[in-house]
């Protein structure tokens, strides 16, 4: 008997794990040395969790046994009420915060709450996967609007207006922005903001990256402009606080809640169905939140994060036909390669030619719903000596497929 996925997966595709990396592995597994510039897990690369986060989850244990509220403890969402504050997004109460086992199972749980098939959703090209998968599988339909690499990677608000219809129900930022490193400006968010008032949509922003910013780049929470808007707004421990894999994170409702009553019903049933996200995690939010901000040293120029996506982006910038755009936050580059020098017709067969024969794993930037074959991303957590490497051995393969 032949066991064929649902037809709700035909238009679900999640290429940071595709099959590029499963040759990866493989070649790993015969004893190959693979340089890995592919998923921003910062542990693997010897960044440590804050000290006193690891204790509060350990201290918590004994009382994490049983399941918890489905929306999380208590301490851990008054923590996430009181980070809200200091934001200036205002109105936020302990019942409008979610935990969840990551962004991840919250990004899916507040599109399944919210589509109907063929409802659209704006999203960022190029954006974090994720949101493209999880809007396909909640029945929806992904709109790709632009951002500009010619305006270091903001959203093209013009396109985004051209595209919204009758059926768009919500707009999605990712900021800071995950794969470009665009950190978007205030003015930039309060025209989104007044584009969804204007034309009644959700907005969810994606901040998961929120302390990851370099070169004293500020980052405004789009909620805190947008008082009159529903927002959802997405955190979490897996890149401030360098712990991903404790699977934990929150989603922070704000606005005019009391037109969304049944909306919230419908997240309520489906947290309820998850029964709670992972409890031992939940206990490591207030310590990470209320401790001391380890990170903001990392993002200094001569902290790890802030010279390795320096020493990145340089390298990428003096590779003949490479140029990319020096990253604002977050952990990535995404460089675009010159076509006319580079005449690339596939970049998933570009990404699997680099493994093969430089050993090097990047994720091609299709992958990120990126319209074009002609980038890539490469993350920035690998050390400055490994970069090196890999960015040399990077200029070595394109020398072979140069025009
Ligand atoms: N959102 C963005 C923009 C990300 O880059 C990632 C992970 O890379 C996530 C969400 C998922 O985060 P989590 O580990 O909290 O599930």
């Amino acid at each position: 008997m032949q066991v064929n996925q649902s037809g709700k997966l035909s238009n679900v595709c999640y290429d940071i794990r595709g099959p590029v990396l499963k040759r990866a592995k493989q070649l790993e597994a015969e004893g190959h040395r693979i340089l890995k510039l592919h998923i921003g897990n910062p542990a693997p690369f010897g960044f440590e969790a804050p000290p006193e986060l690891i204790q509060d989850m350990i201290r918590g244990l004994p009382e994490a046994h049983g399941y918890s509220d489905s929306k999380g403890i208590l301490p851990a969402r008054r923590a996430v009420v009181q980070r809200c504050e200091q934001l200036g997004i205002a109105g936020v109460d302990v019942e409008d915060v979610y935990l969840g086992n990551g962004v991840s199972e919250l990004i899916v749980m507040t599109l399944q709450a919210l589509l109907n098939d063929g409802d659209q959703v704006l999203i960022p090209a190029p954006d974090y996967p994720l949101w493209t998968a999880a809007v396909s599988l909640s029945g929806g339909t992904p709109v790709h609007y632009r951002c500009d690499e010619a305006a270091d990677w903001q959203p093209d608000l013009d396109d985004i207006e051209a595209k919204i219809t009758d059926r768009t129900r919500a707009i999605v930022i990712i900021n800071p922005n995950n794969p470009t490193g665009a950190v978007y400006s205030r003015e930039v968010l309060a025209r989104i903001a007044e584009l969804a008032r204007r034309r009644n949509l959700l907005i969810f922003s994606d901040e998961i990256y929120d302390k990851i910013l370099y070169d004293g780049a500020a980052h405004v929470p789009i909620a805190s402009l947008a008082p009159d808007v529903l927002c959802l707004t997405f955190g979490g421990l897996s890149k401030n606080y360098r712990v991903a894999g404790f699977r934990s994170g929150w989603v922070v409702l704000s606005g005019p809640k009391e037109h969304a009553e049944s909306y919230i019903e419908g997240l309520d049933i489906l947290a309820n169905m998850r029964l709670c996200p992972n409890v031992p995690a939940q206990y490591a939010i207030q310590a990470a939140l209320g401790g001391h901000q380890s990170i903001e040293d990392l993002v200094l120029p001569t902290g790890r994060l802030g010279e390795q996506r320096d020493r990145a982006a340089k390298l990428l910038n003096d590779l003949p036909g490479v140029s990319c755009v020096r990253p604002r936050g977050a952990l990535y580059v995404f460089p675009r390669l010159d076509p006319e020098m580079y005449p690339i017709a596939d970049d998933v067969r570009f990404a699997f030619d680099l493994l093969e024969q430089q050993r090097i794993l990047v994720v091609q930037g299709t992958g990120f719903n990126w319209p074009s074959t002609d980038h890539f991303r490469v993350v920035t957590l690998q050390h400055a000596d490994e970069l090196e490497e890999a960015i040399g051995r990077i200029g070595d393969f394109l020398e072979t497929i140069r025009r």
